[in-house]
């Protein structure tokens, strides 16, 4: 039996505009993810010797709603890898995942499991894969996983991948959200609050209005921000085009990030991903504590992190 645990972070986004529709239907994005220190533990397990009635994946997760066959998204990362790699006759899988990042909540919970099951079997069966072979494999699972993978490269050690030059915890996305470009990432106190609900991704893109969004943010000018460490040119190009339907749709979103900028105490308040999760950037562990203090009373799901 060989076993690994890896961290898989969450992210958020500090910019998203929506470019266009292709025509297999995916959008085009232009946005800034980092990630953030908030993860989900996934232990896998690979096992020669197992009983051969027992099934070839076998995953649970610590929270009995999500689905724990091929809908799961880590799930489907095994049966990828073991296509691809012919290990189906040789053992069994096994993946357990303690779930601590919410779900379907705009942070890439789904995205980091999955990344976290490449690296893994990566690892397990020595397959020796880089970087950029993982990330081409991931990007056919979810357009976020590729930025998963390489945050969890440079944050897991036992990877051994840290070095290679595509690993980093803050990246341009373009394309569908896939083709990535490390930049220096942010170091601020971060709040996040989910609001009680959920949001499918597919809903939220699909409702947005690309011909009426009044601000878009200058990505150009955010990563100029990001690489002189300037917070005034980094937090005056935050912008998340997808506010423009979910807030719309859902008005404890926009009751979420008002309760975030009237505190005061938040140099920047925005939707990450598509939501419903708010988040707040801090100069100062005090600062956020007292934030995150009245964020918890309105919203359970409430946490105070770093940016990594
Ligand atoms: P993104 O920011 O990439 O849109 P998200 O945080 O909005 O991600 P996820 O938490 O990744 O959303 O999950 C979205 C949906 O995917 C959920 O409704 C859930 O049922 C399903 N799902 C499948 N596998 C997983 C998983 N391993 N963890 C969480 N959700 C999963």
């Amino acid at each position: 039996m060989k076993a690994v645990t890896i961290k898989a972070y969450a992210k958020i986004n500090l910019s998203i505009d929506v470019l266009g529709k292709r025509p297999d239907g995916y959008h085009e994005v232009l946005m800034v993810m980092e990630q953030v220190d908030l993860f989900d533990m996934v232990k896998v397990i690979w096992l020669e010797d197992s009983d051969q009635d027992e099934p070839f994946i076998r995953l649970s997760t610590n929270l009995s709603y999500l689905p724990a066959d091929s809908r799961n998204i880590a799930y489907k990362a095994a049966e990828l890898m073991a296509g691809q790699y012919g290990r189906e006759a040789a053992g069994r899988i096994v993946i357990k995942i303690d779930k601590r990042i919410p779900v379907a909540a705009g942070l890439a919970g789904g995205s980091a499991n999955c990344a976290a099951v490449l690296h893994a079997l990566n690892l397990l069966w020595e397959l020796n894969l880089d970087l950029g072979t993982l990330m081409k494999l991931g990007a056919g699972l979810g357009a976020d996983v590729p930025f998963c993978l390489a945050g969890q490269a440079a944050l897991n050690e036992e990877l051994k991948l840290k070095e290679d030059p595509r690993a980093g915890t803050c990246a341009v996305a373009s394309g569908i959200g896939e083709q990535l470009e490390q930049v220096p990432p942010l170091h601020v106190w971060v709040l996040l609050s989910k609001p009680a609900i959920s949001l499918s991704t597919a809903q939220v893109y699909g409702g947005l209005n690309l011909e009426a969004i009044p601000e878009r943010p200058n990505t150009a000018e955010l990563v100029a921000g990001l690489k002189e460490g300037n917070l005034y040119k980094i937090s005056k190009n935050m912008t998340n085009v997808l506010e423009n339907y979910s807030l719309k749709e859902y008005p404890v979103i926009v009751y979420t990030k008002n309760k975030i900028v009237q505190d005061g105490k938040a140099y920047k308040a925005l939707m990450s991903g598509s939501g419903p999760t708010v988040f707040g950037l801090y100069t100062s562990k005090r600062k956020g504590t007292a934030a995150f203090l009245k964020m918890k009373t309105l919203n359970q799901e409430t946490f105070l992190i770093k940016t990594l």
